[in-house]
């Protein structure tokens, strides 16, 4: 099988593009940003790496002419970048998604489309299910363009699903692990790591009993590729992730418990770290029956072991350069 992935040099992007070469199947990746993720990939026979954007339209006519499903993960994701450059974020995210979808459309591929947690905004009643309420803050609060740009592209994969296109929408919830953002910057869990293996304080904003649910890479790709794979899952939308809640003190502590560092923790207050444009979400927990029942996935790596796994690929990286 030949499967697009657009942003596959990207975090979850790289993980997925492994996942399909391991299974035999001929990966091309679409993506404008640095090759780090993909180094160990570069040479292998059936990965074909295009280095181009999203608003190549000629590029990616070509690329999903070719193939028979396309994962459509590129995207602009980050808190950093929802208060600091909203433009860009809005803009990949709805004209670059628009783009795919016109093309898979045009060539009658299925498609899988990467959204988010940050659908469902701060309702707070927890858990969430697919189908719940989308409570948002005012446009004036730039974190919440992420959040409308994601719910802007499902929204086009419905549209284009009604006029025949056959697409699955997935719904990550704080995906983390190897090759996450680089140590120090992107999510909380490479900010405080960086923090950790330095001895340096854990910053956690607020009281830190905000909370999340950690969802371990190996368990997310094996939901994405069930995703693409699965005749069920075409028309679907899906939370994917884990239901093991945790709050950021909780992280904290669990960082310096497995790293064993000496580093203590630090309340820092939000707007000292992203200005007045940042709101936090309280909490955030899927109901994830329908990706066990239906995509017959059920999450396997605990936080202990994640968090292991994640501190020893980031320390081998420290020593390696
Ligand atoms: N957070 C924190 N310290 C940091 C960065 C983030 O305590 O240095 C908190 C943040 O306020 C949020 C949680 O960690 O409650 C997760 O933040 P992240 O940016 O990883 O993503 P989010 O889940 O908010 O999209």
């Amino acid at each position: 099988m030949k499967v697009l992935i657009t942003g596959g040099a990207g975090f979850l992007g790289s993980h997925l593009a492994d996942a399909f070469l391991e299974r035999g199947d001929e990966v091309f990746i679409l993506d404008r940003g640095p090759t780090l993720k993909i180094r160990h990939l570069l040479g292998h026979h059936a990965l074909h790496f295009v280095h181009d954007s999203l608003f190549n339209e000629t590029i990616l006519d070509g690329l999903i002419a070719r193939v028979d499903l396309v994962y459509h993960l590129a995207a602009v994701v980050g808190v950093e970048h929802y208060v600091g450059d909203p433009h860009e974020v809005l803009n990949v995210n709805i004209n670059g998604t628009q783009n795919v979808l016109r093309l898979a459309f045009r060539h009658g591929k299925r498609l899988v489309f990467s959204s988010t947690s940050e659908v469902y905004g701060r309702n707070p009643r927890i858990p969430w299910r697919e189908e719940d309420d989308r409570i948002l803050g005012s446009t004036a609060t730039d974190r919440w363009c992420y959040s409308t740009s994601k719910a802007v592209g499902e929204h086009f994969c419905f549209a284009f699903a009604k006029m025949g296109l056959p697409v699955t929408v997935l719904r990550y919830f704080n995906v983390y692990g190897p090759r996450l953002d680089a140590i120090d910057i992107g999510r909380v869990v490479t900010i405080l790591l960086g923090q950790a293996l330095r001895d340096r304080p854990l910053t956690v904003i607020g009281d830190g009993r905000q909370t999340r649910c950690f969802t371990y890479v190996s368990d997310a790709i094996l939901a994405t590729v069930a995703a693409g794979l699965s005749p069920q899952a075409v028309g679907g939308t899906f939370n994917v992730g884990t239901d093991e809640e945790v709050s950021i003190r909780t992280l904290a502590e669990r960082i310096i418990a497995i790293s064993g560092s000496r580093s203590e923790i630090q309340n820092v207050r939000q707007e000292d770290v992203y200005g007045s444009s940042y709101e936090d979400i309280p909490r955030r927990v899927p109901d994830i029956r329908r990706m066990r029942v239906i995509l017959g996935v059920a999450p396997k790596v605990s936080l202990d072991e994640g968090l292991g796994r994640t501190i020893a690929f980031f320390r081998g990286e420290a020593r390696s350069g």
